[in-house]
């Protein structure tokens, strides 16, 4: 399993700009900690940047797409004129995509951890979106031009880090129970289990019994 993440912008860009806080710095700080959370994890990163340089988009897109990384989490926080605007929110490419469902994880678990107001899932046609080969989300963690979202960034960069991963593992504990789904899909073609099962759910000592006389058939003819 390999994880790229993005810290969003960078450099000579700035990104938004807030009362104490520049965007690119805050997005580096977080993306650092979600790395070492992944990696104690045992999740593999790789990052488009892991210091404060100038990153144009397609070659965020490359360092992903070449290392063939598995999703792609761009880290960025928001800005709006008016300051009372705040909250998260998490975007993904397409509608029930991959990356939608990945995104819903995020966003819940930033919501739930932080407290902060829940934006919701949003759909973009955003550059680190499309020309990214993998599924790819890109989080809005908080707004930098509001006074309680900056505090928020200010103080628990951690706790976003954190959340962020949390969502993550919650979304990969799910795709990998849908990938046992496949498996028990072919057994119920088969004849060998006669309903659909939830992956997760125990089995009993006749059921399994049964199983194995249905397979012992399956083998005989
Ligand atoms: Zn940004």
């Amino acid at each position: 399993m390999l994880i790229a993440i993005d810290p969003g912008h960078g450099g000579k860009d700035p990104g938004a700009v807030g009362a104490h806080l520049l965007e690119k710095d805050i997005n580096l700080n977080i993306s650092l900690k979600l790395r070492e959370i992944l990696v104690q994890r045992n999740i593999d990163v790789i990052m488009t940047r892991d210091k404060d340089v100038t990153l144009e988009l397609q070659p965020r897109c490359d360092i992903a797409n070449n290392s063939k990384a598995d999703y792609f989490i761009s880290i960025h926080a928001n800005s709006f004129k008016d300051s009372d605007a705040k909250g998260t929110e998490t975007y993904a490419f397409s509608k029930n995509s991959i990356g939608n469902k990945l995104a819903d994880h995020v966003q819940k678990a930033i919501v739930s951890t932080l407290n902060t107001v829940d934006r919701g899932v949003k759909y973009a046609d955003f550059y680190v979106l499309r020309y990214t080969d993998m599924p790819a989300i890109l989080i809005e963690t908080a707004f930098i031009t509001n006074k309680d979202d900056e505090n928020l960034l200010i103080t628990k960069p951690d706790l976003f880090a954190l959340a962020i991963s949390n969502g993550i593992m919650n979304f990969l504990s799910i795709t990998d129970a849908n990938w046992a789904q496949q498996d028990l899909i072919k057994l119920k073609e088969l004849g060998i289990i006669v309903d659909y099962h939830d992956p997760e759910v125990c089995v009993k000592w006749g059921e399994l019994a049964a199983v194995i006389n249905r397979v012992l058939e399956v083998f005989k003819k």
